[in-house]
């Protein structure tokens, strides 16, 4: 097991910034998660944790080791590339011992061994089957075996179920998250899919254009984002934001938009500018009476809930709610914002006001 601590860590391809100088620290037993879209250089942030490629310059610590200039061969560290990527013409036992008999170990020893780990992974019946014939579960899980069973201090994971359809991509999701929590191992996982970042993640780093956004627990992420990226980003649909000119005192917790008085949580610092006024659709209730009016223009069915788009003066708002509550495009409802759950930001930097 082991603790990664990252500080400056910056890394350049020529006259190309992949990762401008980034700091995070990954606990003890965490899994973790690196999220952002493509090309945001988390790929380049997780080899580099490996020790696939080298920093430009910052420093990363393994267990209060420094690490950073060392190859990966030294950092004791798995990493799980395309959980398919097996020896196509060795049976499952001799996939999984593969690295123990690469590293010198007795033959009791490796028996014992991958006897331990298929049976954490639930795949003692088919030690003796070659990889061909596997379904893509049953590989994924011996591709998982040969990356657990020399014990390394962490995992880096990249994307490992991107190739899987939906509904199996969840069910290898679960079971992933469920081997972490029996093994305990530091574990960073790349990934671009926000919902299965928040749904294994203990922690998530945000990064956008080479930069982290914002570093902290699903819920932290979620419900108190730190840039109108992350806000964007995180949540399906995503937040609406309502753009407008105006100001806002410290310590008051209501701005004034389009003419309508609306809560906000309080602010420490005056501002007065571009402000955007991001809400979660869930936070947008539909009324018969109300100031805030506007015209339902769609509503998509999603089982317990339907989400509502409402034309306002301020663009169209999206609205989580009942999808036994009556609501029919063409007609006239007033918004209701619950203004607690709000987020101020301020448009140019795009950063949260707090
Ligand atoms: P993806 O999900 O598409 O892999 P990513 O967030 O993992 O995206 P990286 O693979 O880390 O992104 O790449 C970040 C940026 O660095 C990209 O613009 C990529 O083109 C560039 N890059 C990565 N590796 C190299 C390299 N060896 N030489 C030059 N540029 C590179």
């Amino acid at each position: 097991m082991a603790e990664i601590v990252i500080k400056n860590l910056r890394k350049e391809f020529g006259d190309f910034t992949a990762v401008q100088s980034s700091s995070f620290k990954i606990e003890d037993g965490e899994f973790f998660m690196l999220l952002g879209p493509s090309g945001c250089g988390k790929t380049t942030t997780l080899r580099m944790i490996a020790g696939l490629e080298l920093p430009t310059s910052g420093e990363i610590y393994i267990d209060k080791e420094e690490v950073g200039q060392k190859p990966a061969r030294q950092r004791d560290i798995a990493f799980v590339f395309q959980m398919f990527a097996l020896y196509p013409h060795m049976n499952v036992r001799r996939n999984i011992s593969y690295p123990l008999i690469s590293q010198g170990m007795s033959t009791r020893q490796v028996k014992d061994k991958v006897a331990e780990v298929s049976r954490i992974l639930g795949i003692e019946d088919i030690l003796d089957r070659p990889v061909s014939g596997l379904s893509g579960g049953d590989r994924q899980r011996v591709a998982l075996g040969r990356a657990i069973v020399r014990e390394p201090k962490a995992f880096m994971m990249d994307e490992p179920l991107g190739a899987l359809d939906a509904e199996f991509r969840e069910h290898m999701a679960e079971e992933l998250r469920a081997l972490h929590d029996r093994m305990g191992a530091t574990t960073v996982y790349v990934t671009h899919d926000q919902l299965e970042a928040m749904q294994m993640g203990d922690k998530i780093v945000v990064m956008n254009h080479g930069v982290i956004e914002q570093f902290g627990t699903p819920q932290d992420i979620y419900d108190k984002p730190a840039t109108m990226f992350v806000a964007d980003f995180i949540g399906s649909p995503s937040m609406n934001f309502l753009r407008f000119h105006g100001e806002v005192h410290a310590g008051s917790s209501n701005v004034r938009l389009h003419h309508v008085d609306l809560a906000v949580p309080t602010v420490r610092e005056p501002f007065q500018g571009d402000l955007v006024y991001g809400i979660r659709p869930e936070h947008i209730s539909l009324r018969d009476e109300g100031d805030n009016r506007g015209e339902i223009v769609a509503a998509e069915y999603l089982g317990t809930t339907q989400i509502v788009t409402v034309k306002t003066s301020g663009g169209n708002l999206k609205a989580r709610i009942a999808s036994d509550q009556p609501a029919k495009p063409g007609e006239t409802v007033a918004l209701e914002f619950n203004g607690t759950t709000a987020t101020l930001f301020d448009n140019q930097s795009g950063r949260a006001l707090r």
